[in-house]
């Protein structure tokens, strides 16, 4: 029985749900009155329910497609603005008990060489991503209780924070790690942790356990209950995702639109990230031995009417996507985007070579991360490094206070202005510097409040004079 304020998965993901809601998205597909209807609540930037999402999902009238894309933009737009922020995933360690079918990790590959970083390793790999000028880490383990227990990701996370060099530091480390308890959860707050972060993969629960055969992992109602668990340890920032190909993507929209209403209902705040991966090429796993593959089409279609249905969440992409697909997606809804990416642990210091690769899927976009800086600010994007909101404890639902009040041009815009200034002083090439410091001055002029305005013009030039880490 569907009841998203249930705490138990069936009921907040009620399978039924999900079918009667697809079935009424193919009776209304064509219809244009409830189309005009669903485009219509869309416009108030109020965000859609499962069920009209879905219905716009599932239409192919070309004009209301047209609709779509162009609410998309205007939404990005009103909530996010020009910002695009940037982080890396760091993988700590891929041993891992878990017998996923559709990653390298799974313990039955015997192939892929096992590694797991020690403390020093970690403190390489980190200086080599702050040496590229990140300052937003999300770390990422497979899960073994004895080879990567709690302890090693808390060590981990107090060794990433500890680290200064040169101007370099990490000033936000998500976590995407296995589905824990909630004493692990309040662990991981009093970390100091950032969003944290669980794929579930697929919401269709049957599929979910023949992809998960064995492990702990198996089990869709601790795993799908998992951010119910982060909440009640007192972690206000959660991001959801599937891993589209595994299942039919229309059930899945609907099952995590219906999982961000469960955590709005019950919690008052919604998912703070919806991470939109697509099953890779890795070692041992085939990307075609899945039926549900997706075209960049529909693919670019289902980020649009995800950022129509959930207009303050923040959305990510990650390099497992090309260049040209990052871009289509970016002008469509995704706020977060990784750079310079490397999927293997300790790829940040050692190229591994291809066949002995510890790599968890083949990354598309292998740019730089100075490239791809480059290429966002040319595209009108301001690339962002900020982390001051976690940092002045706005998260969970004073965060989406923040984006629900508009206030972002004031707030989040400084902050990404000030930070892409220290990234173009600090670890920029000279062409991307010279585009940087124009960019900058350009979108200093779109800062309504003038207090405001000549704070940043102060600190930039502070800025220039070594200064560093300032915020609104
Ligand atoms: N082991 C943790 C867990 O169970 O959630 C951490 C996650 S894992 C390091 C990060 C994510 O990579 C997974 O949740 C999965 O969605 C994704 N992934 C696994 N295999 C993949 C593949 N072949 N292609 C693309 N993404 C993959």
């Amino acid at each position: 029985m569907f009841d998203p304020k249930s705490l138990k998965a069936p009921e907040f993901i009620d399978h039924q749900e999900v079918l009667d809601s697809l079935a009424y998205a193919d009776e209304n597909k064509n219809n244009r009155a409830v189309l005009d209807e669903i485009i219509a609540k869309a416009r108030q930037h109020k965000g859609l329910s499962h069920r009209e999402a879905s219905v716009l999902l599932a239409t192919d009238d070309p004009e209301i497609n047209a609709q779509i894309f162009e609410l998309a933009r205007e939404i990005k737009k009103a909530y996010y603005g020009n910002r695009i922020v940037l982080f890396a995933p760091l993988y700590l360690s891929n041993y891992c008990i878990n017998g996923c079918v559709y990653c390298p990790y799974h313990l039955k590959n015997k192939h892929i060489p096992r590694k797991k970083l020690t403390q020093e390793e970690i403190e390489r790999e980190v200086i080599a991503l702050q040496d590229m000028g990140h300052k937003r880490l999300a770390i990422e383990s497979g899960e073994d209780p004895k080879n990567n227990p709690i302890e090693y990701i808390l060590e981990s996370i107090k060794t990433i924070y500890n680290i200064k060099h040169k101007n370099g530091a990490i000033r936000r480390v998500n976590v995407n790690i296995a589905a824990t308890t909630v004493e692990n959860y309040k662990k991981l707050k009093d970390a100091g942790i950032g969003t944290y972060i669980l794929f579930q993969e697929t919401y269709h629960r049957e599929s979910y356990e023949k992809l998960h055969p064995t492990g702990p992992k198996h089990d869709y109602c601790y795993h799908t209950e998992a951010m119910d668990r982060a909440m009640d340890g007192g972690i206000d920032d959660v991001g959801l995702g599937v891993l589209f190909g595994l299942e039919l993507y229309r059930y899945e929209f609907c099952a995590l639109l219906m999982h961000a209403e469960h955590l709005e209902a019950v919690h008052g705040v919604g998912p703070h990230t919806i991470s939109f991966p697509r099953v890779k090429r890795a070692d041992d796993i085939d990307p075609n031995a899945f039926d549900n593959g997706i075209s960049d089409d529909t693919f670019i279609k289902i980020i649009a009417c995800a950022r129509v249905a959930v207009p303050y969440t923040g959305m990510i992409i990650s390099t497992r996507e090309s260049k040209e697909v990052r871009e289509r997606a970016l002008e469509v809804g995704i706020s977060q985007i990784s750079g310079a990416s490397r999927t293997s642990v300790g790829g940040y210091v050692d190229e591994e070579p291809e066949d002995e690769s510890s790599a968890q899927f083949d990354v598309s976009d292998k740019r730089t991360l100075d490239q791809v800086i480059s290429w966002l600010m040319q595209l009108g994007y301001v690339p962002s490094f900020c982390t001051a909101c976690y940092r002045e404890g706005r998260t969970g639902d004073r965060f989406m206070a923040l984006c629900k009040s508009n206030q972002i041009l004031n707030c989040c815009h400084p902050n990404a202005l000030m930070t892409l200034k220290e990234y173009l002083q600090d670890y920029a090439s000279p062409i991307t510097k010279l585009i940087g410091d124009k960019l900058i001055q350009n979108e200093l002029g779109t800062i309504p409040n003038q207090k405001i305005r000549s704070f940043v013009e102060k600190n930039l030039v502070k800025i220039e004079n070594g200064e560093r880490d300032f915020r609104i």
